[in-house]
């Protein structure tokens, strides 16, 4: 069988289509394959009519390899004059309109993004991060064309930052089916306000939960267009941890630089000791632990009795940052919440603000349960 014949049995081309010629380059590991629409007349792909051809662009796509070879399919596509839709350009079988890959090649990168990150997908695919990222996306429109009217009881609404942490997109993702419902442009309020008109009435009334972080703008979002919506809304039990851990420390290291002003080193070393989950320690550990001042010195918050963060964490769902973190930044501290928060302004600000945080980095938003554990100091 030639190459030629090969070839057009391999990409299953059917008429007008033709394989013309098959380069290889040996020294760029590369298979070229020319594909050739025939004489015409091309048939309108809006209505079906045959009309004259109008002119042809040079176009080219990536196809699976063939062997180790980078495969690329390359035409002169047509052009037709449509009486109706005036010009258009003849749809090709191999791949969607506007995309630089075929089907097949896109089908393949669908399954590698499935399974790995966009980097290690493009790795193995021999592609550039931008290509990766836009079959991921051409893939998530196709599956929003396709979402219907059923009703989704369990969202979540997270922000994904791209292009270097330059760009923020907003997902709306069903969290039953771990599919995505709704894509926009940006992190803020107006972002999030665009999905709502999407839903039908029943699909709002069935909404029973939507988790996110502590960004307002999705709170405020959902308060405004979703019923009774601060029953509702649970925080992300991550981002509870990752404020919970920040207060605990900051209190920390106020209590450790006012003892050593006294000379007394007890909290040295004991950063991770209050992070730690009280099962996993050691008897050592434990009696260090007890060791600890549990009260404020000279009037300041203290750490609490005893109480590490996942002490803290049987708290019930849904999360309300009032209520979780007060009692942990002021556990052990004498005077009411008012009184503390005006004394200790630039903690109240951190976390009044989460978008002060620097976002969690992807490795570090690993499903809950999974959270990384820290050595002890
Ligand atoms: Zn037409």
């Amino acid at each position: 069988m030639r190459d030629v014949e090969l070839y057009r049995s391999l990409l299953g081309l059917t008429a007008p289509w033709t394989v013309a010629g098959v380069e290889v380059d040996m020294k760029g590991q590369r298979v070229v394959v020319r594909v050739e629409p025939g004489p015409g007349p091309y048939l309108c792909p809006e209505c079906g009519t045959a009309g004259p051809r109008y002119d042809r662009k040079p176009r080219r796509w990536r196809h699976l390899d063939t062997m180790q070879f980078t495969t690329w399919i390359e035409a002169d596509v047509p052009r037709l004059e449509c009486a109706r839709h005036g010009v258009k350009q003849l749809r090709v079988p191999w791949a969607e309109p506007g995309s630089q890959f075929t089907t097949l090649f896109e089908r393949l990168a669908i399954d590698l993004l499935r399974e790995c990150s966009i980097t290690g997908a493009v790795g193995l695919l021999r592609i550039s991060w931008d290509e990766g990222w836009g079959i991921k996306a051409r893939a998530v429109k196709r599956g929003l064309a396709r979402r219907g009217a059923e009703v989704v009881g369990r969202l979540g609404v997270d922000e994904k930052a791209i292009a270097k942490r330059h760009r923020y997109l907003t997902i709306v993702a069903d969290l039953e089916q771990s599919r995505v419902l709704y894509l926009a442009d940006d992190r803020k309020q107006e972002s999030l306000d665009g999905f709502w008109p999407t839903l039908t009435p029943a699909q709002r009334d069935g909404i029973t939960a939507v988790a996110m972080d502590m960004w307002e703008p999705y709170g405020q979002s959902t308060r405004a267009h979703l019923p009774a919506a601060d029953g509702k809304i649970v925080f992300d039990k991550f981002h509870v941890v990752k404020h919970l851990h920040d207060a605990v420390d900051h209190v920390r290291r106020g209590e450790h630089r006012a003892l050593r002003r006294a000379g007394d080193e007890r909290l040295t070393g004991s950063k991770y000791l209050w992070l730690r989950r009280p099962e996993d320690m050691t008897d050592a550990q434990r009696a260090a632990f007890r060791a600890r001042p549990t009260r404020g010195s000279q009037g300041r918050p203290g750490l609490g009795p005893q109480r590490t963060v996942p002490h803290l964490l049987g708290v019930p769902v849904p999360w309300c940052r009032q209520v979780v973190l007060h009692p942990v930044v002021l556990a052990g501290d004498p005077q009411p919440p008012q009184a503390h928060r005006g004394r200790c302004q630039a903690h109240q600000a951190a976390l009044a603000e989460p978008a002060d945080l620097p976002a969690p980095s992807s490795d570090q938003r690993r499903p809950r349960g999974r959270q990384r554990r820290h050595p002890s100091a």
